[in-house]
């Protein structure tokens, strides 16, 4: 069986991982750009985190867009020029968010997310390395609100596997030192004790020389521009890809035939489904992050946390770098960087650490900015479509990192008609027509 998989980022080569495991020996990934994961999964905010994996249409959602509608500095902005193309995507999305449908839809996550972090353990036996650390992570809150609700949301998700506890704001300086200069000012904090960081580049370099290896082929450069059924239709092949080696102004693409097509090109699935007739809900939202070294002297922070009220997550990584990671901006198929959210998130990493504030200021730094591929329901989508071959991987949103282990798993268990490791219904295309 011809296998192909459109997009090498978290999602296709995990996907390629586990079907390379259920058996499938003919499997080539499809990658416009020259190497793996320099998209989505290049900068991330390295967290992989089951403790915060609920959807971000909340109940209430639609009156905090509306009410926070033209703050440029909001963690949620909403750009005019992109409402066009949000119109059905937004009636989904905030029908997700009535309080039964958004607990469903993060129960269905947290599975999945979970599942994940034992993908990922073996594959570290293996011998795959990627930064991993699992100090789990810290999240504060200023306000006794907020932290109020983040300390009974956390008591129901212990009901389901969660695995994290309130604490104050003692405790949370004896966990990160590095908090003492603005304890004072907290009300209190989450342990989250089973998330775990990594630098998701690192793990898909390594995780593509590990299938190379195993004898998968990359088609590194190459663009696929469109997915339709084989001409060759009475062979086994179905599905024709036309690829172009030399982006969009390239010559007349040449075409190849696959039993099965994957779809994980994030947001860009979208486009690839279309032909087909598959309107896939799932909509860009930009996010920024901002890579520094870390001075060589001094404290360094070393627990991931998540300021709950600024909504930005400051996570150490690999290779002694601090990252701060945040903000959604509906904006279109736009990843140009916008000074002014990359300078709101400096000053954000600033506030959190005061005594990094002039190195964070002065350092060189990365700025980074890609579009996170959401889903109106807030889960991916994995499974086949009623075209035949056709199969997705993709609807990552805000979570890629902590769920793309077990996403590939559960795609290559349906494609291979195995017992799935987790309940696939909550992820089938299907919900969606598809
Ligand atoms: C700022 C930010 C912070 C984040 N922080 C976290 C975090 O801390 N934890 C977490 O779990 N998740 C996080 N995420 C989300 C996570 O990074 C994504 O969900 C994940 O990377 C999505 O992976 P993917 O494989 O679906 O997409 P991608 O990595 O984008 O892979 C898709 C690939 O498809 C390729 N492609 C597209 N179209 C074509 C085509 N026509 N032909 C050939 N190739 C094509 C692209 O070039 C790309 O390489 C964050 C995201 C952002 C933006």
């Amino acid at each position: 069986m011809k296998i192909a998989i459109v997009g090498a980022g978290l999602a296709g080569l995990c996907s390629a991982q586990a079907l390379l495991d259920a058996g499938a020996v003919d499997i080539t990934v499809v990658e416009r750009r020259s190497g793996p994961g320099l998209e989505t999964s290049h900068a991330n905010g390295a967290l992989l985190h089951p403790s915060s994996v609920e959807p971000w249409n909340s109940p209430g959602i639609l009156r905090f867009v509306l009410s926070d509608l033209g703050n440029a500095a909001s963690p949620m902005l909403l750009r005019p020029r992109a409402l066009p193309s949000l119109l059905g995507w937004g009636v989904r999305f905030v029908r997700e968010s009535s309080p039964a449908r958004h607990r469903a839809n993060t129960l269905a996550n947290v599975a999945l997310a979970l599942r994940s972090l034992e993908c990922m353990k073996a594959l570290r036996a293996r011998g795959l390395e990627y930064g991993h650390a699992a100090r789990g992570s810290l999240a504060t809150f200023r306000d006794p609100t907020a932290f109020a609700a983040a300390r009974a949301w956390s008591q129901w998700l212990a009901e389901h596997g969660g695995r994290s506890r309130a604490i104050g704001r003692d405790e949370a300086v004896a966990i990160e030192p590095m908090l003492a200069a603005t304890a004072g000012t907290l009300a209190g904090a989450m342990h989250h004790l089973a998330d775990e960081s990594g630098d998701a580049h690192l793990f898909c370099q390594a995780l593509a020389a590990h299938l190379a290896a195993r004898g998968v082929a990359f088609r590194w450069s190459t663009l696929v521009r469109s997915v339709r059924p084989s001409a060759q239709g009475s062979g086994s092949a179905r599905l024709a890809l036309a690829m172009a080696t030399d982006g969009d102004a390239g010559p007349a693409p040449s075409s190849s035939s696959f039993d099965i097509v994957v779809l994980a090109a994030a947001w860009w699935s979208v486009a690839l489904a279309a032909p087909a007739g598959l309107r896939l809900p799932v909509r860009p939202a930009k996010g920024y992050s901002v890579t520094w070294p870390l001075p060589r002297e001094g404290p360094h922070p070393g627990t991931p946390l998540i300021d709950g009220d600024q909504h930005i997550a400051v996570v150490p990584v690999t290779g002694g770098r601090l990252r701060v990671a945040g903000t959604a901006e509906f904006c279109g198929d736009d990843r140009r960087i916008d000074p002014a959210r990359v300078g709101n998130l400096v000053r954000q990493a600033r506030s959190v650490y005061p005594q990094l504030a002039a190195h964070l200021a002065s350092a060189p730094r990365q700025d980074w900015a890609a579009l996170r591929p959401m889903c109106a329901d807030g889960k991916p989508l994995i499974g086949a479509t009623r075209v035949p071959g056709l199969f997705l991987n993709t609807g990552h949103g805000q979570l890629g990192w902590t769920t793309g282990a077990a996403s590939g798993e559960l795609l290559a268990q349906l494609i291979a008609g195995q017992q799935t490791a987790v309940d696939a219904t909550p992820f089938t295309p299907s919900r969606f027509r598809l």
